[in-house]
Order: C-alpha cells, then sequence, then structure tokens
C-alpha cells in the first residue's frame, strides 16, 4: 500500500569512466578479467521460476578472441523448458502486475546501483570475455547504457502514469496503465548487453511477466544479469531465462493463447519471420500482441564538399571500426566529395595503420575479434567477393584469420558503383565502402543514399555550409530514425538521442524511451460519477 505519491530520482547519465592507465578501474577490470578467464569453467543454468534448471546438453562459451578457451557452459534446454517458463511466467503474473510501482521500480534502481557499484568490474569483464568487446565498449555497454535504461525507464514510467485525462464537474476519470493480459517474450541479440538486460526488464518494470531467450554467444553476460536481478530483489518467475533454439522457443510461445508481446531485437530477417508467425496464430490469442522489434541497418556517412576532413576521418573509423562494425548503427557505407576524398584518404589510411588488433585483455587493442564462426565466414565471404569485383578496390585490410580467434582487420573497399554490394546489404563487420561522389552531385546523391538500402536505422551527415546540412536534413526525412550533424552514426545515449530506426530497420519505438514503455501497458479508463442522477429525463422533456 503506498502512502504518497513518489517521485522517482531524477536520471543523470552515468558517467564513463575512462580506464586510464594508472586508474582504480583500469586495474579492478583487468584482476576480474583475468580471475573470471582462470577461474574453473562455470556452468550457466536456465532460470524458471524459483528453479535453476540444467540439462545434460552443455554447450561450450567460448571468447571470439580465443575459441578454443572454454569459459563454461550453458545448459540447453527443449519445448518442455519453454513451456515451464511460460507456466512460471503465468504463475507470477498476478502478484506482480498487481504490485505497486513504487516495489518495482525500486527493484529496477536496485540493479542499477549494484551494476554502477560492485558488479561494474564483472558485467565489463563478462562482456569482454564473451563478446569481445574491449575495455571501453564494454564500459558504455554493460555498465553506462545498462545503467541509464534502468533509472531511465523508472522516471519515464512514472511520468506516464502522470498523463491523467480531464474531469469534469462531478466525476473523476483515471487511466490505469495496466500490464499486458499474459506473458511477453524477449528475445535479444549478442551485440549489446544493455539491450538484453533492457528488453526483458522494461517490460517488466510496467508489470509484464518475461520469457527472456538471449543469444548464445552472449549467455555469460546474460547469467550475470540474472545474478544482478535477483540480488536487486526480482521476484521468481517474473523474467524467465530460457537457452533454447530459437524456432523451438518461437513454436511454443507463438502458438499460446496467453502470448501477449515481443520484445526483439536482432536481424530483420528473423523478425520478419517471428512477425509472420505471430500473423498466422492470430486467433489463437486472447489479445492482440504488441510486436516491437529493432532490427538491421546499413547506415550511411555522407561527407559535403564543405566538410571537416578530420572530423569526417574520426567519424568513419570509431562509426564503422569501434566494436569491429558489429553496431546495428555502424557506419558501413560513405558517400564522399571527390574534392576532399584525397586528403580524407590520405587520413584515412594513416590513421588505419595505428589501430591495434588482437584480444580485449591487452586495453590498447582497438580492434578485437567477431563474434563467431558464422560471423567470421559471413563477413570474409564479402570481403572475397569484393576482391574478384571489377568496379571496387580494397584500399586498406582484407586480411582475415581465424587460427586463435575470429580476427578480421578493419577493411575499406572504395566503389565506383553505388549499389555494388556492400553499399546495400547489412554486413555486420568491420568493413567500409565508400563511394566518391561529383561535388557538385550533392543533391543526386542524397537520393541515392534514401533509396540504396531497404533500411533505415542511423545516418551522419557532415558539412560547414548551413544550407548543405539542411538540405540533408530534409532530403534524407525517412532515410534514418538517428540522424547526425557532424558527428558519427554510432553512440546514441539514453535519455538523449532515444534509439531506433524505421523502414526494413524495425517500428521505431525507440528504446529508452515513454514511447517504447508505453507498448507494454494497456490503458484502462475508469469513469466515476461521485453522485449519479436519478432520474432518466433530461431538461428538454419537461
Ligand atoms: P539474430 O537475428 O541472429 O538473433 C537475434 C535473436 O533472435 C537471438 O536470440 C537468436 O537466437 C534469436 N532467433 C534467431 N532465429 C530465431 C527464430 N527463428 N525464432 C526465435 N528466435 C530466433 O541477430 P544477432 O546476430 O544476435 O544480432 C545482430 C543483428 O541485430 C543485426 O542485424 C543488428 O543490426 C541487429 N541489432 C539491431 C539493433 C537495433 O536497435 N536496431 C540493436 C542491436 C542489434
Amino acid at each position: 500500500m503506498a502512502h504518497g505519491t513518489f517521485q522517482v530520482p531524477f536520471p543523470v547519465n552515468e558517467p564513463v569512466l575512462s580506464y586510464a592507465p594508472g586508474s582504480p578501474e583500469r586495474e579492478e577490470l583487468q584482476d576480474m578479467y583475468n580471475h573470471m578467464y582462470n577461474q574453473e569453467p562455470i556452468d550457466v543454468p536456465m532460470y524458471i521460476g524459483g528453479e535453476h534448471v540444467r540439462t545434460s546438453d552443455k554447450r561450450p562459451m567460448t571468447p571470439p578472441q580465443e575459441h578454443r578457451k572454454v569459459l563454461g557452459h550453458f545448459n540447453y534446454g527443449d519445448a518442455s523448458h519453454v513451456e515451464a517458463a511460460i507456466k512460471a511466467a503465468l504463475s507470477a503474473r498476478k502478484q506482480w502486475a498487481a504490485f505497486s510501482f513504487v516495489e518495482r521500480a525500486t527493484i529496477f534502481l536496485k540493479a542499477a546501483d549494484l551494476i554502477a557499484g560492485k558488479y561494474r568490474a564483472k558485467i565489463n569483464a563478462a562482456t569482454m570475455l564473451s563478446q569481445g568487446k574491449n575495455c571501453f565498449q564494454a564500459e558504455v555497454d554493460a555498465s553506462c547504457e545498462l545503467i541509464d535504461f534502468l533509472r531511465f525507464n523508472a522516471y519515464f514510467a512514472q511520468e506516464i502514469q502522470q498523463v491523467q485525462p480531464e474531469s469534469a464537474d462531478g466525476i473523476w476519470n483515471r487511466t490505469e496503465y495496466r500490464a499486458l493480459e499474459g506473458f511477453t517474450f524477449a528475445v535479444t541479440p549478442f551485440n549489446f548487453t544493455a539491450i538484453a538486460a533492457n528488453l526483458p526488464a522494461c517490460m517488466a518494470l510496467m508489470g509484464n511477466v518475461v520469457v527472456w531467450k538471449p543469444a548464445e554467444t552472449q549467455m555469460y553476460s546474460a547469467q550475470v544479469l540474472m545474478e544482478i536481478f535477483i540480488e536487486a530483489g526480482l521476484p521468481d518467475g517474473v523474467i524467465n531465462l530460457i537457452t533454447v533454439d530459437g524456432p523451438v522457443a518461437g513454436d511454443v510461445v507463438f502458438k499460446h493463447k496467453d502470448f501477449s508481446g515481443l520484445h526483439f531485437t536482432g536481424s530483420t530477417a528473423v523478425f520478419r519471420h517471428l512477425w509472420k508467425t505471430i500473423g498466422e496464430n492470430l486467433e489463437t490469442y486472447k489479445s492482440y500482441p504488441r510486436i516491437v522489434g529493432e532490427t538491421g541497418g546499413k547506415d550511411f556517412v555522407v561527407a559535403h564538399s564543405s566538410a571537416n576532413t578530420k572530423a569526417v576521418t574520426t567519424g568513419l573509423i570509431r562509426g564503422a571500426f569501434e566494436y569491429q562494425g558489429q553496431k546495428c548503427s555502424a557506419a558501413s557505407r560513405a558517400y564522399i566529395s571527390d574534392n576532399i576524398w584525397p586528403e580524407i584518404k590520405e587520413q584515412l589510411l594513416g590513421e588505419l595503420k595505428t589501430l591495434k588488433m588482437g584480444s580485449p585483455a591487452d586495453f590498447s587493442n582497438f580492434i578485437n575479434a567477431v563474434i563467431d564462426r558464422r560471423s567470421f565466414d559471413k563477413i570474409q565471404g564479402y570481403i572475397e567477393y569484393a576482391k574478384g569485383q571489377d568496379d571496387c578496390e580494397i584500399i586498406s585490410g582484407g586480411a582475415c584469420d581465424d587460427s586463435v580467434g575470429y580476427f578480421i582487420e578493419p577493411t575499406v573497399i572504395v566503389t565506383s558503383n553505388p549499389h555494388f554490394r556492400t553499399m546495400v546489404e547489412e554486413i555486420f563487420g568491420p568493413v567500409l565502402t565508400i563511394y566518391v561522389f561529383p561535388s557538385n552531385d550533392f543533391d543526386a546523391t542524397l537520393k541515392l543514399v534514401d533509396s540504396t538500402s531497404e533500411y533505415a536505422l542511423t545516418g551522419a551527415v557532415f558539412a560547414q555550409d548551413r544550407y548543405a546540412l539542411s538540405a540533408a536534413k530534409d532530403a534524407l526525412e525517412h532515410a534514418a530514425g538517428n540522424f547526425y550533424l557532424n558527428d558519427k552514426p554510432t553512440g546514441a545515449v539514453v535519455g538523449q538521442q532515444p534509439f531506433g530506426g524505421a523502414r526494413g530497420s524495425g517500428t521505431n519505438d525507440k528504446a529508452g524511451s515513454a514511447l517504447n514503455l508505453l507498448r507494454w501497458v494497456s490503458p484502462r479508463t475508469v469513469k466515476e460519477t461521485l453522485v449519479p442522477v436519478e432520474d432518466y429525463r433530461y431538461p428538454f422533456h419537461s
């Protein structure tokens, strides 16, 4: 029972620690990384209700930078585990959905504080070890972005609840923001620990119960997340983590009458498949399920003839190659005006030579390995394809080495064909393709940028000419959900640049904003008449 109207603490973005040599955070993280690397292999269970479920099907967890090293195993389940997770979620639903918002929010705010404090090194080290991020990429994802998601979501959820209707004399109108009826399903990608946590957590914050299926390559950090949620006080059955084959999980979940919502982040092809399956089962469900999906990208950088060349070069290197280009927002196609191309080319080639590649255990490495064999083969396939074509040239990188880890050099392709395959398709690796356009063809180039790919996630335009920036903003209105002027297209910050794209890139429900949280509630309007009328006749009857 709440004896008051409370205010969620005002959220402020979590400061990013530097990990500079000699800093205490660097020493703590190195110690944690070494401990987790050297300890006995761990055994990651499924979390179903209050049970830690183990099976005889143990799957190895290996660092992408050293694929022969086994960090531990996770327990692979089958359809019966999906059914058990749904059952556990539905049993927890009544109490959780009725629980006061303050109690629910406190759990996730506590989780944020645990990550900011005693779990920071552990969640960062887990992300470095199992997802191949360097210390900075792990810090901005697994610590800062996740802490921000948890704190800002609580604040935005409160703001949603404060939106109430007008009331005429003698009436009190109220809107209740109910959890969805049934259970929800979170399906998360490998590339962001913060997204993996946020998708189930934000639905749970709004009173929903969740079956959560993470990507197999993110299992190590997924377990740390469950540890944190449980320590923060999350009751049994509210978030149930299962490790089963995606289609097996989908087969059970999407045929269940109480399925009420899908929160997905991953590739466009998988999302389309899931949406179709839900559509085919529509008559099965008690309610129309909510479907939110943030999916692929083919994110662009456009450099106008007036652009600051150093800013463009920096934007390309950070935008295309941080985390090996495995961000949905990573720059992967660039359009550079021919008058500034020679200067940018020289800067780019010079700087790329300075990027060190190797394990995240060595903090001086900028580039680490790509996530797994499947990704390595796919990215290598694109590079081999480019090597065999006449209308492009690989001007930097191109070497791939999977002898120890899945290492691919940052690769730059220059093409004379703006519709070249690597200008169009999502590669999801450290490959940037550049098309050099005539400086007097800026408007036509903007049309090209808008129409070349099916995606519309992020994009950046560099120019010092204000007219050019304004023209680009208008011409590319629907080409990106996150549009950057004179900045790289990656690195959206919760509360500052709500994130998501449209077209083939998703439903654009902007993770980490009130728009997203609204999808996980079903409002009920309550009209209460204080003194009801007792005569059916209106005045005009007399
Ligand atoms: P993926 O689509 O391969 O996998 C995503 C999740 O879906 C995983 O948990 C996977 O096991 C599951 N899955 C796969 N097939 C399934 C099926 N048939 N039924 C049910 N679940 C299934 O994506 P990934 O490789 O983990 O992540 C990379 C992709 O995610 C890229 O396309 C990237 O652009 C996208 N992404 C988008 C955003 C965004 O905000 N737009 C953010 C991060 C990643």
